[in-house]
């Protein structure tokens, strides 16, 4: 039975106490988006499973050992999406976006499946942030998006993250570079995990990505991309870097970095933090110019990136970032006898449609038990509905902090409780109720 009471290894449920941390961190990263311009964007969690074999690449450990691949029941091979990429390209190209005004900017939160080794930062599903630009090369479009991922971490006040940046080239000189690694990796044939002796001819950059130890050091020797870049991607490199200057965004010039897929071309980048373990890049993109025509579309240049959520989180909680706490519940509205539990309800209704979190009895419970139930949610006031309440239509209202109780008009109920609620968020200085319901729903912040 205990399949049937543990999530599959590698998942994480995301319980009541840990979801608002997560919304924060979903609406901030949209909101910020937004603010460049991007537009959401939501594609399917599967999708064929030929898209990633091209478009994520054959020889990458994401399709070489990682994704989740099965046959439906109409026999038609489809994969859990490993990453957010190649479906918005798929979304860009079969919905003809290449018609509108360029560049198209998308932003998404997605889930992602990998079937990885799970540790601190490393799920099976995970969840990422994503944007992408399509149909501009120039590298100003580059160092708008990398300044998008630095705006998201100084809005969240991160500190201890920095800015990895590197060219990885273009096919033209990329060939050249390819040949060189070649040279260099075959002199240490024997050494090489067995992925990279398949990877040597098909592909040797993907050795310099290799998480062997073995691999890893080996690479440590390897020739540089940046050596080998021709006149058109050095100038392009230059001017993502003066863009970045131009913006005080601070970087480092890292030519190790050569990311996990294969699409990349050009510009890629990495924010890396410190003190979260050995996941520390919490968001990882670059420019992609082959992708789209790879995929069957018109050669199109792109760029974008993913951000990892829970990485993401796990660095916020280790900077000791507060989370905006969720709105407090702001009243409780108890029946005293079963009879009254109607007019409780109709009451409660009522003020939720003006926006006050209210909650009634739904359990039949009795009038203490309920009243322990009230300051359990730790309701800002308890309203009790007794014999005399009903007959009079006045009620006490109580504050639970202050233990202040206040009479109030139940015909009135929602103008009499917004403007208790409002004086016990801003004080007797604030004007009575004039406060809008957005400013309620937000718990007195606007
Ligand atoms: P890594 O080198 O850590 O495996 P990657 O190069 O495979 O990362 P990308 O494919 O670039 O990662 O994904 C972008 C971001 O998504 C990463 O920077 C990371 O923050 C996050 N991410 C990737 N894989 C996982 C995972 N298995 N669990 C949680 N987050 C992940
Ligand atoms: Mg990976």
């Amino acid at each position: 039975m205990a399949y049937l009471t543990k999530a599959p290894r590698g998942t994480a449920d995301i319980l009541p106490d840990e979801s608002y941390k997560l919304r924060f961190i979903e609406k901030t990263t949209g909101d910020a988006a937004a603010l460049f311009g991007f537009k959401e964007i939501r594609t399917p969690v599967f999708e064929h499973t030929e898209l990633f074999q091209r478009g994520v690449g054959e020889t990458t450990d994401v399709v070489q050992k990682e994704m989740y691949t099965f046959e439906d029941n109409g026999k038609r091979s489809v994969t859990l999406r490993p990453e957010g990429t190649a479906g918005t390209v798929r979304a860009f190209l079969e919905h003809g976006l290449f018609n509108e005004p360029l560049p198209q900017k998308y932003y998404y939160h997605t889930s992602c499946y990998r079937y990885e080794k799970p540790q601190a930062g490393r799920l099976r599903e995970f969840h990422q942030f994503g944007v992408e630009s399509f149909g501009t090369g120039e590298p100003a479009q580059d160092a708008e998006i990398i300044s998008l991922a630095k705006h998201i971490f100084d809005l969240f006040g991160l500190s201890g993250i920095r800015l990895e940046i590197n060219s990885i080239g273009c096919p033209v000189c990329r060939a050249e570079f390819q040949k060189a690694l070649k040279t260099y990796f075959e002199g240490y044939k024997d050494q090489l995990c067995e992925t990279c002796l398949g990877r040597l001819d098909r592909n040797p950059m993907r050795i310099l990505d290799c998480k062997s130890p073995v691999c890893a050091e080996i690479a440590k020797g390897a020739p540089k991309v940046l050596d080998f870049l021709c006149e058109d991607c050095s100038a392009h490199f230059a001017a993502v870097q003066k863009y970045l200057t131009a913006m005080n965004i601070e970087f480092t010039v890292n030519p190790t970095i050569v990311r996990g897929l294969d699409y990349y071309t050009k510009t890629v980048f990495e924010f890396v933090a410190g003190g979260i373990g050995a996941q520390s890049t919490v968001c990882g993109g670059g420019r992609y110019d082959g992708l789209v025509e790879e995929l069957g579309g018109a050669p199109t240049p792109a760029c974008g990136f993913g951000m990892g959520i829970e990485r993401l989180k796990l660095l916020l909680e280790a900077e000791g970032i507060t989370f905006p706490e969720e709105k407090r519940l702001d009243i409780y509205i108890a029946p005293a006898k079963a009879e009254y539990s109607f007019e409780a309800m109709r009451l409660t209704d009522a003020l939720r449609r003006e926006g006050v979190t209210a909650l009634t009895d739904v359990s039949a419970r009795s009038l203490k038990a309920q009243m322990k139930f009230a300051n359990k949610k730790n309701a800002l006031f308890t309203l009790v509905l007794g014999d005399t309440e009903i007959e009079t239509a006045k009620a006490k209202a109580k504050n639970m902090d202050t233990g202040e109780e206040t009479e109030i008009d139940l015909r009135n109920i929602t103008e009499e409780i917004t403007g208790l609620l409002v004086r016990a968020m801003f004080g007797e200085t604030e004007p009575n109720g004039t406060l809008s319901k957005l400013t309620l729903l937000n718990g007195g912040k606007n």
